[in-house]
């Protein structure tokens, strides 16, 4: 394993940090009306937060995400510094018809936390963090990043369900769903959400909880960003602190091959073992899967089901051992430079033979490095009504994420044209998809993408945003 240290860092870390010059994507709507100079400043004049513009040096780090091909000239970046800021950024915008996208970790693969022409609403201000270890649970600011959040709960032998990048915002992560290696025990990151506070698209800061606007609750917890502006979540904690975890590396020039091994390991797998694999390939190299394995239990037993993966001939790397939690979450690397990527995603239920030689002979034909996650849902997760939260995948599956990454000028069309060939031939369930880690896909595939859910959540965004101001994201459309 040469270019991927751990999972999710094969996303974060395989390609250099790439200019911004030539063959950026316009990315959404454009504002209908621009504020004057005056109006501009008067706005920032009332806030207690800072305001940046073209030509500030953290205007430049703030308009763009970690796609690269989204990065936008926002006419502001409100970094705000209390409930108040974000009011008064929802009104202005709201009034001035401006598209307001919204930044915690800025981890969006479709470039919904920057704009063009509007407000980022930079949500750094708000990492404010309050453990209540007696009671089980912690108070995250909206603005709070994963990797802070582990840190600060590890002292007290305790984590909330969060991913695999300390980089990636709460904000994102909890709203859209959460997958993590605690899942297959304690649910999605949303699951564990117990309660948050939300500015609305009307001004009025509320709470959202089980007996609290619980239409709200209900919705945030994987409908997305498009309710509110979430100033806290509150989250379960457990007591989470020595693992039997690690990554298992699999390689063979048979793709399809390790696949079927892969398939054949997380079948009837217990709660307490949550895998997710990252499956590499380029020209020139044999293809491998990456599987990291996080076993919440008795190490003897963990072993004892890991053996049959680990002895398989193909496995090049064995990184698998008794580690605390922390140090399984913080193997990536804090700093993610911006990306050019194509993704495409879905769900399957079925990881069936034709999936497994669609996939295999996509993967062989790479022009270039590829990379697929496949997320196993199952357990906490998959004994979740499919009406209990507004995240659809309630049933044991996998759902994947292909990227494939190019370099400007011209690397796009290719990168673009082979996504768009495995798009048209792997067969997804086509009810469910995971927003976080969707693409700009248009309404029918978010329509899809949100499932059986989608009807309600039009219902709840209708009461709660009627004007779609909060919209840069996998947008809920009214009825
Ligand atoms: C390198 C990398 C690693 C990843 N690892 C994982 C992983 O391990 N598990 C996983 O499930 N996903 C993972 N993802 C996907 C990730 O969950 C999504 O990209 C998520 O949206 C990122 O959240 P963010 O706050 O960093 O992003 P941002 O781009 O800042 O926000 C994304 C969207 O979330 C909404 N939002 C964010 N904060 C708020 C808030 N406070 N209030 C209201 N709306 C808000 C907005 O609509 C915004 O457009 C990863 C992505 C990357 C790029």
């Amino acid at each position: 394993m040469d270019r991927r240290a751990f999972l999710w860092q094969g996303v974060c870390s395989s390609l250099p940090l790439l200019g911004s010059n030539g063959f950026v994507r316009q990315p959404g709507p454009r504002p209908v009306l621009r504020p004057s100079e005056s109006g501009l400043s008067e706005f920032a004049k009332g806030l207690s937060g800072t305001v940046f513009r073209p030509g500030d040096t953290d205007y430049e780090r703030l308009r763009k995400g970690y796609a690269a091909k989204y990065a936008g000239h926002p006419v502001l970046v409100v970094h705000a510094a209390n409930a108040q800021d974000i009011q008064a950024t929802v009104k202005f915008s709201s009034s001035n018809h401006l598209p307001l996208a919204v930044r915690c970790g800025g981890h969006s693969y479709a470039g919904y936390s920057t704009c063009d022409g509007g407000i980022v609403l930079d949500m750094s201000g708000f990492r404010s963090l309050a453990i209540a270890a007696d009671e089980g649970h912690a108070r995250l600011g909206g603005g709070m990043l994963c990797g802070g959040v582990e840190v600060e709960t590890a002292k007290s032998g305790l984590a909330t369900v969060l991913g695999q990048c300390p980089s990636v915002g709460v904000g994102g992560f909890l709203l859209g769903g959460g997958v993590g290696p605690l899942m297959g025990k304690y649910g999605l990151g949303c699951d564990n959400v117990l309660a948050a506070e939300l500015v609305l698209a009307d001004g009025r800061h509320v709470r959202a909880s089980e007996h609290e606007n619980p239409d709200l609750y209900w919705a945030i917890r994987g409908g997305g960003g498009n309710f509110g502006i979430v100033t806290e979540f509150v989250v379960t904690l457990h007591p989470v602190s020595r693992v039997l975890a690690g990554i298992i590396v699999l390689e063979s020039a048979d793709l399809g091959a390790l696949l079927r091994e892969f398939r054949e390991f997380i079948a009837g797998i217990p709660d307490e073992l949550t895998v997710i694999a990252l499956v590499a390939a380029r020209p020139g190299h044999k293809p491998q899967i990456v599987i990291e394995a996080c076993y919440v239990g008795d190490p003897s037993v963990g072993e004892k089901l890991l053996a049959p993966l680990r002895h398989q001939p193909s496995v090049v790397h064995d990184a698998v051992q008794i580690r605390s939690y922390l140090e399984l979450e913080q193997v990536t690397s804090a700093e993610i430079p911006p990306r050019y990527e194509e993704h495409c995603s879905g769900f399957f239920t079925d990881f069936d033979d034709q999936r497994i030689e669609i996939l295999a002979d996509a993967f062989s034909r790479a022009p270039f490095l590829v990379e697929c996650f496949l997320v196993h849902l199952h357990g906490a997760v998959s004994r979740v009504p499919v009406s209990a939260t507004a995240f659809p995948l309630r049933r044991a599956g996998i759902t994947f994420d292909v990227s494939a990454g190019w370099t400007p000028p011209d690397g796009q069309r290719a990168a673009s044209d082979w996504i768009e060939a495995l798009k048209t031939t792997l067969p997804v369930d086509g009810d469910g998809n995971y927003v976080n880690v969707m693409e700009r896909e248009g309404d029918e595939s978010v329509r899809l993408a949100y499932g059986a859910n989608y009807a309600r959540l039009q219902q709840v965004k209708a009461v709660y945003d009627p004007q779609n101001l909060f919209s840069l994201n996998q947008n809920i459309r009214r009825a």
